[in-house]
């Protein structure tokens, strides 16, 4: 018998997780796997950050500080979200907590009852489900094939009598789509329509963009500034993915609820890690737009080359660093081993034992046939990767 809790039947590994646990295990048994599945950008994090978190230790803030953040990060956040959002927000209404995932968890533990729906467009970010799932609560896959975004039209054909989110993420992963101001617009008209409904905008590749401009929700309709939470943190902005720090803006009952929650598991998120998002989001930003050049000329170096691999189409996102690219093409047709590639499973396996490429198959975020292509790393790796996926792709029959 097992000694586990029901609950843990609701949760799987993170797949983008096991892929990489699993490229690892190949290459420590001494094979050279090209991995295009990582979830963080392959800089590293800026002098000015790692000098703050040295001079936090150097000072001694090295104890525990406020559950919910030191004032003085939580006055930078409140900043930033007045600077770059135009959203105007009290200390009592932000919590930081140990990166973006913990906030979204604290969040829906502390509002979903069972039953309780969470209306989630399909490709999505693949942790929003299970823990919605966790909670008791009933993920409502909304499956946007077009464009990948949800459009007014489909959010109001999901919206019920139970309907409590709606999980907005832009940039989006794992497509890199955008929402135009008027989208969000489009939406925001039919939440009105829906006061009961509170909605999630997981911000966290804001600054992760290219030819568009980012805005999010509350700031495109203020009239839903009270039930919207804003989540973001330093994570991918700032490459600080191990320092984990993240945080949400929202209505202060809730967020003093995610407090007490805190208070009794994880405790302050680290103290040192406080101080170097102090200093990321209070400093020098000069460094992003370099970054978000490199970014895109590597997206569109791989768009280009991807495209003309046979049986794959790779649209051009405008965000974050991932591409969501079609294998439908390529269903139905036999590796030189004589196995048939029947779906995106079929596919992310054939390139990574028989081509060496480790890639996220699409049905991990919800959508099938379409594999998830991290650019987050370096342009020789990209170009190996690249030309590998397309050996694969002209040798199958
Ligand atoms: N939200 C999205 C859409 C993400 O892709 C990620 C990380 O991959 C997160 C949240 C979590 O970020 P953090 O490192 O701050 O926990």
């Amino acid at each position: 018998m097992s000694d586990l809790a029901e609950r843990m039947s609701l949760v799987k590994l993170s797949p983008t997780i096991a892929v990489t646990d699993k490229a690892r295990r190949l290459k420590n048994e001494g094979k050279k796997i090209c991995v295009l599945a990582t979830g963080e950008p392959d800089f590293d994090t800026p002098d000015h950050i790692k000098k703050a978190a040295i001079q936090a230790i150097n000072e001694g803030k090295t104890k525990y500080t406020a559950v919910d953040g030191t004032r003085e990060l939580k006055e930078a956040i409140i900043s930033k979200l007045k600077r770059d959002n135009n959203l105007e927000y009290t200390l009592s209404q932000v919590c930081v907590g140990a990166g973006a995932k913990q906030v979204l968890f604290n969040l829906f533990m502390v509002t979903i009852n069972p039953g309780d729906e969470a209306i989630i467009p399909a490709p999505y970010w693949v942790s929003y489900v299970d823990m919605v799932s966790l909670f008791g609560g009933l993920p409502v896959v909304v499956e946007c094939e077009q464009n990948f975004k949800l459009t007014p039209e489909l959010l109001k054909s999901k919206v019920t009598e139970r309907t409590k989110w709606l999980i907005l993420n832009s940039p989006n992963n794992p497509t890199g789509v955008v929402y135009t101001y008027d989208e969000l617009k489009g939406i925001a008209q039919v939440l009105l329509e829906y006061p009961r409904v509170n909605i999630v905008a997981d911000d966290i590749y804001e600054h992760i963009i290219y030819d568009e401009k980012f805005f999010t929700i509350a700031q495109v309709e203020p009239k839903l500034y009270d039930r919207t939470f804003v989540v973001n943190g330093v994570s991918k902005a700032y490459a600080m993915t191990g320092w984990r720090i993240g945080y949400i803006a929202g209505r202060s009952d809730v967020i003093k609820a995610i407090s007490t929650l805190q208070s009794q598991s994880t405790s302050n998120p680290n103290s040192i890690a406080q101080a170097a998002a102090i200093g990321a989001l209070n400093g020098d930003h000069s460094f992003l737009k370099e970054r978000t050049k490199i970014f895109k000329s590597r997206r569109d170096f791989v768009v280009e080359k991807l495209n003309s691999a046979p049986g794959l189409l790779a649209p051009i996102p405008q965000g974050a660093f991932y591409l969501f690219v079609s294998c439908k093409g390529l269903l139905g047709r036999s590796t030189k081993g004589g196995r048939v590639i029947d779906n995106d499973l079929d596919f992310t396996e054939y390139l990574l034992e028989d081509h060496l490429v480790a890639v996220v198959p699409g049905i991990a975020f919800g959508l099938k046939n379409f594999i998830r292509i991290s650019y987050a790393t370096s342009q020789e790796q990209l170009e190996i990767g690249c030309n590998n996926i397309i050996k694969a792709c002209k040798i199958l029959s």
